[in-house]
């Protein structure tokens, strides 16, 4: 298999690091620069805690993608910068998969037609974890049959966006199936702002933030005297770099932008 040339942006975060770990144990993937606001030049294998791999930190998009030949970026941010990295990236020719969170709709538009303009492969997925996938579409089709749901997400508490993209995602995905409703009595009433949680087309999501978390989700389905919960837990980030892996080697074989992991599964 031929080696895909990777640039991670965001490498000392703890999404960046850990791609950085997979892609040291990974034959077919090389580490050719890394992209941060931090240690113009410096070596990567020069920062504490980060694994022995020699490629030079840029801190500037532009000057990186002249300097370096790259096949991927893989971006693990913030929501603003994310966004910038990805469009200069589709730009230069350069495959972008994207794991950061909170990008708007009309972000996702642009990037979904500056991609098919250029003919790049993109890879946005709000959650690269396996399970998370199979949680969202096993919610989606519990979704026919069950037109009352909550979603609870719980991450860690340096998240910057919320809800999740996960659940935002999930929501989604259920309002593709459900029966439309606004939940909950009539007139309910909010005695605290916010009590109810976000209302994505009647239904809630709620979003709990506290140390000690990684990345969680409960989909709650109600109906007559019967609930059901489908549940994922990511207890690493590890868990999400099979997916990011998977993305990457897929990316290069696109040239459209492809949102979510389950639409490169087999
Ligand atoms: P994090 O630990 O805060 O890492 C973000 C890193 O980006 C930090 O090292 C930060 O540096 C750096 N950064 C900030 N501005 C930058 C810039 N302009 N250029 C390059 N690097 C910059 O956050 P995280 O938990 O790793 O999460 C990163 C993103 O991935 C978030 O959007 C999160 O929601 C998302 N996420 C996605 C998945 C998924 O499966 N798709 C799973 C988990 C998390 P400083 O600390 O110095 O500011």
């Amino acid at each position: 298999m031929e080696t895909i040339k990777v640039i991670v942006a965001g490498p000392r975060g703890k999404m960046g690091s850990e791609a950085l770990r997979m892609i040291e144990k990974t034959d077919n993937l090389e580490l050719v620069a890394c992209l941060d606001h931090k240690y113009e030049g410096v070596s990567i294998r020069e920062l504490d805690e980060l694994p022995n791999l020699d490629a030079r930190i840029y801190t500037d998009i532009e000057v990186c993608f002249q300097d370096v030949d790259a096949d991927v970026l893989i971006d693990l941010t913030t929501p603003e910068f994310g966004y910038l990295h990805t469009k200069t990236a589709i730009q230069y020719g350069i495959r972008p998969v994207v794991g950061t969170t909170g990008f708007t709709d009309d972000q996702l538009q642009e990037l979904t037609d500056l991609a098919e303009e250029k003919e790049i492969g993109v890879i946005i997925a709000p959650n690269f974890a396996l399970g998370a996938v199979l949680m969202m579409q096993f919610s989606k089709w519990a979704a026919k049959y069950f037109a009352d749901v909550e979603i609870i997400e719980k991450h860690h508490d340096n998240k910057l966006d919320a809800p999740s993209g996960t659940a935002i995602k999930t929501a989604q995905l259920i309002q593709e199936e459900r029966q439309v409703k606004q939940q909950g009595h009539p007139n309910e009433k909010e005695t605290i702002p916010g009590a109810r949680g976000a209302d994505f087309d009647g239904m809630r999501i709620h979003s709990m933030r506290l140390p000690g978390l990684v990345a969680h989700q409960e989909v709650v389905f109600g109906s007559v005297g019967e609930n059901l919960t489908i549940k994922h837990d990511s207890f690493h980030r590890q868990s999400f770099m099979t997916g990011v892996k998977l993305a990457v080697e897929q990316a290069v074989k696109l040239d459209t932008l492809v949102y979510g992991l389950e639409n490169i599964l087999e």
